[in-house]
């Protein structure tokens, strides 16, 4: 069993590969054999919390009793069973459940596997919108905003707006008018959010209205643009973003891929601004971090578009659409929340959190903080006055993290983003120790630095 981490043949996802083979931190790179709520567990029996919640999926726990059982009981019955051309008794409850905790206007439920998938539903679903009420449309072109991160396949790259991810792909992609992203600590246009008036939002005004009779839909990820790099939207955003789609009649998507489930405080981050979205994408938390699994649910207008004539199907559907395994643990992961109260259990969790950051500030490494309910980061700079960044080519978010295994925490970074994003689950107590291990990583990198100049 020791030797199972040895094999080389997997390429790991956004991953350096030269680098990751010669990791030479103390403990190299743990190969995960167990876990049980909040900790990982490596072959050689060490426990790790789970800082990123296995890449922002898990809620609940791992190995949480509920959500093993529905999937085994679901094994007993069958394991997949397509959606093209018949019904599924799990797809069926799931999508009941759904609606229960959905605002009423979302009405239809599209499935597919993953959240790149749930916004390419999202985006074809749009442009075909238009079409199906006029064939003549000229409405084929998507907003998007700068920073944004909407999954790895090609529709879903370009209407991101990650530099180092997207560039390289650019001949490949579909055009799309990018509004700015309010990422208020490197202001684009050197203001600051108490005096800005929210410049950035009259940026988006002017593209929508000059562009309006061109544009199929509106697409963002509400409140704290995650991958994007832990951007804590400004109060208010989301709520102008939805006044200026209406006024033009154009569809929002919202993107809640990572944010949705409780990430933010609340189910779902629109409520917090009292707007329901046009369209929405659901992943990674839907099924507590067990299966693959995701939803784009509808607003019955647009969804009312697509009946009738044959020609106006939407001819989508990936093969694993709505799995009854998936269906099945997201549904006990949703009965989770009302039985456990994780939403109301939050608010003294999210308290402890913004008191742990607080620390970071000190740090000479630390430029900005930022958090949104249970998601936070921490953006460390080579020159805290005037924010000079760190070269990426620097690593200085995973050399951070290497150290912080040394500690007992597993955290991924975003460049020079150290990001918390903890089960909905985890203690007082455990996220203590995971900002304590974060901390104490940090401020030995920094102390590394300083040695290194000298
Ligand atoms: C992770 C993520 C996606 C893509 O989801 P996958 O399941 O990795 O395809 C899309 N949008 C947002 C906001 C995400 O965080």
């Amino acid at each position: 069993m020791k030797t199972v981490g040895k094999d080389k043949r997997i390429w790991y996802p956004f991953t350096q590969m030269a680098e990751f083979e010669n990791d030479d931190s103390s403990v190299g790179i743990p190969t995960i054999v167990a876990a049980d709520g909040v900790y990982l567990i490596d072959e050689k029996g060490n426990r790790y919390i789970d800082g990123v919640s296995s890449l922002w999926v898990n809620l609940h726990g791992h190995n949480h009793p509920k959500i093993n059982s529905a999937i085994e009981a679901q094994l007993r019955k069958f394991a997949h069973s397509t959606l093209l051309g018949l019904k599924s008794e799990p797809a069926l409850k799931l999508s009941k459940k759904l609606s229960k905790i959905l605002p009423k206007e979302l009405t239809r439920i599209f499935y597919s596997d993953n959240g790149s998938t749930a916004v390419e539903v999202a985006l074809k679903a749009c442009y075909q919108y238009w079409h199906n009420l006029d064939k003549k449309t000229k409405r084929k072109k998507f907003v998007a905003f700068e920073n944004a991160y909407h999954g790895d396949t090609l529709g879903a790259v370009s209407v991101g707006g990650v530099e180092l991810f997207h560039s390289i792909y650019r001949d490949l992609l579909f055009d799309v008018l990018r509004a700015p992203s309010p990422y208020c600590y490197r202001c684009k246009f050197e203001m600051t959010p108490k005096s800005c008036g929210m410049k950035c939002l009259t940026e988006f005004k002017r593209l929508v209205s000059e562009n309006a009779e061109k544009i199929a839909a509106v697409i963002l990820e509400p409140l704290v643009q995650c991958a994007g790099g832990i951007i804590v939207h400004p109060k208010g955003f989301l709520k102008r973003v939805k006044e200026v789609c209406d006024e033009h009649k154009i569809p929002l998507i919202l993107d809640e891929v990572a944010v949705g489930f409780g990430r933010t405080g609340t189910m779902f981050a629109f409520e917090q601004e009292g707007i329901v979205p046009d369209v929405l994408c659901l992943a990674k938390g839907i099924t507590g971090g067990y299966l693959p699994l995701a939803v784009t649910i509808f607003k019955e207008s647009v969804y009312e578009s697509f009946i009738g004539e044959y020609e106006k199907t939407f001819f989508h559907g990936h093969t694993y659409t709505g799995n009854a395994l998936s269906c099945a643990a997201a549904l006990a992961n949703l009965e989770i929340f009302d039985e456990e109260k994780s939403l109301k259990k939050l608010p003294p969790k999210i308290k402890r959190l913004t008191t742990l950051l607080e620390r970071f500030k000190e740090l000479e490494i630390v430029g900005d903080v930022r958090q949104c309910g249970f998601i936070a980061g921490v953006e460390l700079v080579k020159n805290k006055t005037t924010k000079e960044p760190f070269k990426l080519s620097e690593r200085i978010g995973h050399r951070v993290i290497r150290r912080a295994r040394k500690y007992g925490v597993i955290m991924r970074p975003l460049g020079n983003i150290l990001v918390f994003f903890p089960p909905l689950v985890i203690a007082e107590e455990q996220i203590e120790l995971l900002l304590d291990a974060a901390f104490r990583s940090t401020k030995e990198v920094q102390d590394e630095l300083k040695t290194h100049l000298r």
